[in-house]
């Protein structure tokens, strides 16, 4: 029988719960359990595909093509685990399905309730991952108290009751803030959460309490004894510089014995030699500093370039380097000139995906300095999309080469819909989506780079390089070196006479962690060291 762990937060939203149920995967993981993790969301969208990133940041698209919360991505980098479409649910799907249910009379003539038949489906999905698993970890977002995660609530109290007590966990991750005018941490927001949880009937066995510093033993008393909880179960969650720092810190606290006693489950060694090996070249690099700029338009809200930023992280302390992201508005529109003092010191280029054609000058301007001024350049999805069509515009001289996407009625669409995008409606989980094979020339740099030349790349894109144009983009020196296995669809492109010129039309940014970082990330930035 699997054993449950349940996440939930309290005081204050953005603590960091992901990070921390992250974490907790990665303890009970390196032990050798065989873990999986999952997030409940409370808001009613279906998935957060069509939700923009001002609102959720990036979305995590997994190897079966769910679009998912961000927060699956930190679950991935932790554990290595790959998560799927049973990894995420929100209330939007969990109503969707309860309605299906009730329109096919599979009620019996029941008036359906949150209580039983909203409780009852989200039970049902917790325990999908508990079939071939020894731990779930169940992240509940939101905060105790907001009205709509009142229904997740209840069904894990009453999952405990169906499980059991050692068979399940209740973690609660809240805030211990210092009050500077007062010089002293307070405990009464966390009091006070943790009463309102009580209040669902929902006890929690454990609190993880984020702070600016170390709590004192005093402190941790406090709270015990307000919260009902014993004094042991109390732990200091204090603010790092590096989020991968967190397991170890958990560790050296002993939050993984008290999780181990609770679960009567046996506590195992956790090898962390990889994981300091990335953590001491994090730290302390000693190659020096490579200087990426990184182009998007929305670079005020960096959670939507999330995955993109964490993989850079792992290659630059794979490369011994420190990493330094310089943050280039898309939309700002610079010219030739603008770059040259903006990326004086820069050592390679990234265009992320993204869509629409707000800012697509201003990366089409970039893409353009990257190429003529050798700098190492990565395109991503869309980024590869604009890498092909200032190659075209500039090099192949179709000076309207453009994007169906920007431009329904362009003449030249070097990028146009993929045909079987054309007869879709509705914008929700309607894109190419997932991990899909692609075919590597053997010639190629990316081949070089991957070491191999079948590969597996997770994407989420409507458009796509138009066949048409093949044979004058490669007349002109940009090599197509990847291709679906049924030659139709082009994935990546790269420029021979070029230091480092990649684009690629999936998402490597998904599949990097600290321990792999992934080898087109880990051999830009060493293009870039260079
Ligand atoms: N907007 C482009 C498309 O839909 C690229 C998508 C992306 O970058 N994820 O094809």
């Amino acid at each position: 029988m699997a054993k449950h762990i349940f996440v939930i937060g309290g005081v204050l939203s953005s603590l960091g719960k992901g990070i921390a149920s992250a974490s907790i995967g990665f303890l009970l993981q390196k032990m050798g359990y065989k873990v999986a993790m999952q997030k409940l969301d409370p808001y009613l969208n279906v998935d957060p595909g069509t939700m923009s990133p001002f609102q959720h940041g990036e979305v995590f698209v997994t190897d079966d093509g769910s679009e998912t919360d961000l927060d699956l991505g930190h679950y991935e980098r932790f554990t290595g685990l790959s998560t799927n479409r049973n990894s995420n649910t929100t209330s939007g799907v969990i109503y969707e399905n309860v309605i299906k249910n009730e329109r096919k009379g599979e009620y019996l003539g029941k008036t359906v309730q949150v209580i039983p038949h909203v409780t009852n489906e989200i039970k049902h999905f917790i325990s999908k991952l508990a079939e071939d698993n020894d731990i779930v970890i169940t992240e509940i977002g939101g905060t105790v108290g907001d009205i709509e995660s009142l229904p997740f609530l209840e069904a894990v109290r009453q999952f405990r009751l169906d499980v059991g007590y050692e068979n399940s966990m209740f973690i609660f991750l809240s805030y211990v803030p210092y009050i500077h005018t007062a010089g002293e941490v307070k405990t009464k927001p966390t009091q006070h959460s943790a009463y309102k949880l009580r209040e669902i009937g929902i006890q929690p066995d454990l609190i993880l309490c984020r702070c600016e510093q170390e709590l004192d033993e005093e402190i941790k008393q406090k709270i015990a004894l307000f919260t009902n909880v014993n004094e042991h179960d109390v732990f200091s969650a204090i603010d790092v510089s590096c989020v991968y720092e967190i397991p170890k810190i958990y560790y050296q606290h002993g939050v993984q014995s008290r999780i181990c006693k609770h679960l009567r489950i046996e506590e195992k060694e956790v090898d962390f030699i990889k994981w300091d090996k990335f953590l001491t070249n994090n730290k302390n690099p000693q190659d020096g500093t490579v200087n990426i700029a990184l182009c998007g338009k929305y670079i005020d809200h960096k959670d939507a370039y999330k995955s993109v930023v964490e993989a850079l992280s792992h290659s630059a302390a794979w490369n011994n380097v420190k990493l330094s992201i310089k943050w280039i508005d898309s939309e700002a529109n610079y010219n030739e000139q603008d770059y040259k003092e903006l990326l004086g010191n820069i050592d390679g280029i990234l265009v992320p995906g993204g869509f629409g054609i707000r800012g697509i000058s201003g990366k089409i301007n970039i893409v353009k300095y990257a190429r003529t001024n050798n700098i190492p350049f990565l395109g991503i999805c869309l980024g590869m999309q604009v890498a092909v069509i200032e190659f075209a515009q500039n090099v192949c001289k179709i000076e309207d080469a453009y994007s169906s996407e920007f431009d329904e009625n362009c003449k030249n669409p070097i990028i146009d819909l993929m045909s079987d995008q054309k007869y879709i409606n509705g914008l929700g989980g309607s894109m190419r989506l997932g991990a899909y094979p692609c075919i590597l020339k053997p010639d190629s740099l990316a081949a070089k780079i991957y070491q191999k030349e079948s590969i597996s790349e997770r994407h989420r894109h409507r458009y796509e390089f138009n066949n048409k144009y093949r044979s004058v983009i490669e007349e002109f020196g940009m090599k197509i070196s990847g291709l679906s296995p049924d030659n139709l669809l082009v994935e990546a492109v790269e420029i021979k006479d070029h230091p480092f010129f990649i684009g690629v039309q999936f998402h490597p940014e998904f599949k990097s962690n600290p321990e792999t970082p992934h080898p087109l990330f880990r051999h830009f930035i060493k293009a870039a060291k260079k």
